[in-house]
């Protein structure tokens, strides 16, 4: 058995950690069924030199822990200090004693643990006389000399804005759009950059363009601008240590120069707007003459902290090339064949002094035309004014689209599709995920859900890419979350998001509806706030990391407390805020009140379980207390004998999921919900709060077929129907189009938001049968259930848990079916299956780590 891809806090050799207990995590290799690690050895070295003298330098030595865990494993040696690099590796012994060799070694490093290690100030420039703040981006340079090249450079760097970095000349780094957005009035992060291999002996220089993106840009409704402040500014410290043992530093303060440049005018949302008249050559190097650029203003550091995000940073992780380039008006309409967030990288002949325009959009008009309507006040346009006729090759730099088409105009030839390339912008997820099928078109229906998560995980779980809205929707986070956490390593992403909401929450303890929070939004409603609590437990359960709630619990409690003060008979009437109920559900209208009772509910059910994870037993049996007493209030007022006051599918498929019932109610819904589906021709009528758990209530019910039904129909609402309509994301709405009537009303019809992709879990959940066992979070142990059925022949579903890859196949002729499973090393599986085996037996069973065969008569 052999241990490997270290990684310390879900990263690969992170840069910049600013945990102080970091933890530790490893995968188990083994060509033998059934291992398990029975002891972990652990070493954590200040000096990779050192290693195996005498005079080795141990920062933490485990020694041999009895133990299975080979994940987060916490850090306990050597209090660690800013800037340390820890070098580590670690060793297993098998149930048979066998130890195995020492892994490679891994290494982590620590940010700027003490505010008191931040010497630097603000810095930034405001526009020249005439020009207003509005898309003002800034190009800042300092020159410095250094005698000797050093050994180690680091670049710690903060923005209440974006930036791009240069280094004499080189772009440093591969971030896409940094650092992450955070609620600036809490706090600002800051990323860590290696420029060890940048630096020389002699001049060097640092060069910064800086754009207000998220801080001073345009944020939400009607494309407001200035929610945090005005101008934007940079905070950063380059720390360079010599052979000689001297620590130098350049810090951003009053000898850094700015001027404009190129950049006329950025936005997030609107666009970006390029001058190539206007390109500084040379500025990012030593040999330019920066007499003529004015000295930045400086401010100094403030209370607000300087932090580091858990969540990977954006990245440019594909380019989709343009498939199609053909007339359009004036000008051409290029086809990308695919929605996705990000931009186009362009080459493009114009005539001099003229603009060409990249005007981006979802979908085309019945005419064929680009279609922006639904973008409401986005404008997302990029410009490029060009200075001669020779070809330019552009991107952006601080701009982000949500498209699939793109209108060019202004072009001086003809373009060819090699001259577009549209950038997949979004946070850096590890794709943890696969669905594979015999049916073509369920597969899409897979994958328009990563693609949605692809353009909608951009630095905060947004509830879409392109209109001007781009929040970060706590309801769709927590709707979507569970898919998502399949599909994506989320662990981070998800940690960040719950400390935007954290650092958004009201005194009386509201959670913001969209985290970051804008103080022209609301606190949340039920089902949206509730993410609060949804969240913790989800990253728990999946990923067996408890600190998201440890950090979290005051903070949920206050949420709690919000709810109940306000509702002290247990039923959720009042501070409903928003009251989005069972939102874009299709004509049917479930209780609002219902719907918030019941996710208060289940809010009480997660809390109780969470004091217990804990350790928090008075706050655990305060929490069962509550959950006894809403059950109570709940079946008194929505329950008239067996039925429910409000009869709807979603309303049914609430109680299923969240309610107290007993057995008798519980087979009375689930009748009830089968017959309104069946009323409904076997179509859904559920909104995003509904549809999510719809397939999945119905197969716990047994109802499995009906699941597939769901997803087998081919009209309208499914998501099929989409893939069908030529759906490359999943739609805001069932009926975004219709044959029949074309685009619902723009003012809300988003071709690009997950929420409704939600019940695309059931896929893993349900055709691949990989579920999370409640009392074994982290795929510890899980269950592989898969139930075969809906005219497939065969799946492949794959999960890269934190434990390493399970695999779920199924292959079935008639009623013969052929089940096999890859179990990770040091897991167990709980395997049930439907149908019997040959000898007549259907008995669920426990596999260990390998691979497993089943061969089971099925039935349908
Ligand atoms: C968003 C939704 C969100 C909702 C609140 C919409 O504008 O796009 O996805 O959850 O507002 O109802």
């Amino acid at each position: 058995m052999t241990p490997h891809t270290l990684r310390c806090e879900f990263f690969r050799d992170p840069l910049g950690l600013e945990n102080r207990r970091p933890r530790l995590s490893w995968l188990l290799g083994s060509d033998r069924d059934g291992e398990v690690q029975t002891t972990f050895q652990v070493k954590v070295y200040g000096d990779p030199e050192s290693i195996g003298r005498k005079t080795e330098v141990v920062l933490w030595n485990s020694g041999e822990v009895r133990s299975a865990q080979t994940h987060l494993v916490p850090y306990a040696g050597q209090p660690l200090r800013s800037r340390q690099r820890c070098w580590w590796q670690v060793r297993v012994w098998n149930g048979d004693g066998q130890v195995s060799d020492w892994s490679e070694l891994a290494v982590w490093e620590t940010g700027l643990l003490e505010p008191c290690d931040w010497q630097a100030a603000w810095v930034s420039a405001p526009p020249p006389e005439g020009r207003g703040l509005e898309g003002w981006t800034v190009y800042l340079r300092r020159k410095f000399e250094l005698a000797t090249r050093p050994e180690r450079a680091r670049f710690y760097l903060a923005a209440r804005g974006l930036c791009q970095v240069r280094v004499n000349g080189q772009r440093l780094g591969d971030l896409a759009i940094a650092p992450d957005w955070s609620d600036y009035h809490a706090r600002c992060f800051y990323r860590t950059f290696d420029l060890t291999d940048s630096l020389r002996s002699g001049t060097n220089t640092v060069a910064v363009v800086l754009s207000g993106g998220w801080f001073a840009g345009s944020i939400g409704f009607f494309g407001q601008r200035f929610h945090y402040g005005r101008l934007p500014w940079l905070l950063g410290q380059l720390e360079m240590d010599g052979a000689d043992g001297v620590r130098r530093y350049v810090r951003t303060d009053g000898a850094w120069r700015a001027s404009p440049g190129p950049i006329v005018s950025s936005d997030l949302m609107q666009g970006e707007d390029y001058d190539c008249g206007a390109e500084i050559e040379g500025w990012d190097r030593s040999e330019f003459d920066d007499a003529g650029w004015v000295p930045v203003t400086v401010r100094e550091r403030d209370g607000v902290a300087l932090r580091v995000s858990p969540s990977p940073p954006l990245r440019s992780t594909a380019e989709v090339p343009a498939r199609t380039v053909s007339r359009s008006g004036d000008g051409w309409l290029v086809d990308f064949g695919q929605n996705l967030t990000g931009w186009v990288r362009a080459r493009v002949r114009g005539r001099p002094g003229e603009t060409v325009s990249l005007r981006h959009g979802e979908v085309l008009d019945a005419a064929g035309g680009l279609y922006t309507e639904n973008l409401r006040d986005a404008v997302q346009v990029d410009s490029i004014r060009v200075k001669d006729t020779e070809p330019v090759v552009h991107e952006p730099s601080f701009s982000l689209h949500g498209f699939r088409y793109l209108q060019v105009d202004g072009l001086a030839g003809e373009p060819v599709a090699g001259d577009f390339a549209a950038r997949v912008v979004h946070s850096d997820l590890p794709l943890t995920g696969s669905f594979r099928c015999s049916d073509r078109e369920l597969e899409r229906v897979w994958e328009i859900t990563l693609w949605g998560q692809r353009s909608n995980f951009v630095c905060v779980p947004t509830d879409c890419p392109q209109r001007d809205e781009r929040l970060g929707w706590t309801g769709d986070a927590q709707l979507f979350g569970p898919l998502g956490c399949y599909n994506m390593e989320c662990a981070g992403f998800f940690r960040k998001f719950l400390t935007d909401l954290a650092d958004g929450q009201s005194m009386e303890g509201g959670i913001p509806e969209v985290g970051p929070r804008i103080s022209t939004f609301l606190d949340a409603a039920p089902a949206w706030g509730d993410a609060f609590i949804i969240i913790p437990w989800l990253l728990y359960q999946m990923y067996g990391d408890a600190e998201p709630m440890t950090e979290q619990f005051a903070a949920m409690e206050r949420w709690m407390g919000y709810i109940e003060r306000a509702n002290p008979d247990g039923i959720r009437r009042h501070r409903l805020n928003g009251n989005y109920g069972d939102w874009v559900s299709l004509g049917s209208e479930t209780d609002t009140v219902f719907i918030a009772t019941l996710y208060w509910i289940e809010c009480a059910r997660l809390m109780e379980q969470m004091a217990r994870v804990l350790g928090l037993e008075v706050r655990a049996d305060f929490y069962a207390g509550l959950l006894a007493r809403l059950g109570g209030a709940c079946g008194r007022t929505f329950l008239q004998g067996d039925r429910l006051t409000s009869d709807t599918q979603t309303a049914h498929v609430l109680a299923l999921r969240f309610g107290l019932l007993t057995a008798a109610q519980r087979a009375a819904f689930e009748r009830r919900l089968v017959e309104l589906l069946e009323a409904n021709g076997g179509a859904l009528d559920t909104g995003i709060v509904g549809s999510a758990h719809l397939p999945e209530v119905l197969s716990r019910a047994g109802r499995v077929d009906l699941a597939y039904g769901l997803m087998n129909r081919p009209d309208c609402p499914s998501l099929r129907f989409m893939v069908r309509s030529g759906a490359t994301t999943v739609w805001e709405r069932w009926d975004a189009w219709k044959p029949d009537v074309g685009f619902q009303n723009p003012g809300m019809n988003s071709f690009n938001h997950v929420a409704l992709g939600s019940m695309a879990v059931w896929l893993y959940r349900w055709v691949g049968g990989i579920q999370v066992d409640e009392d074994h979070p982290g795929f510890a142990r899980f269950r592989l259930a898969p139930r075969p059925g809906g005219g497939l022949t065969w799946a492949e579903v794959t999960y890269d848990s934190v434990r390493g890859r399970i695999l779920s196949r199924w292959e079935r002729e008639g009623q013969r079916c052929r089940f096999s499973f890859d179990v990770p090393a040091n897991t167990e599986a709980v395997v049930d299956l439907p149908g019997a085996d040959s000898s007549g037996k259907c008995e669920t069973v426990v596999v260990g780590g390998g691979r497993h065969v089943f061969d089971r008569v099925v039935e349908g």
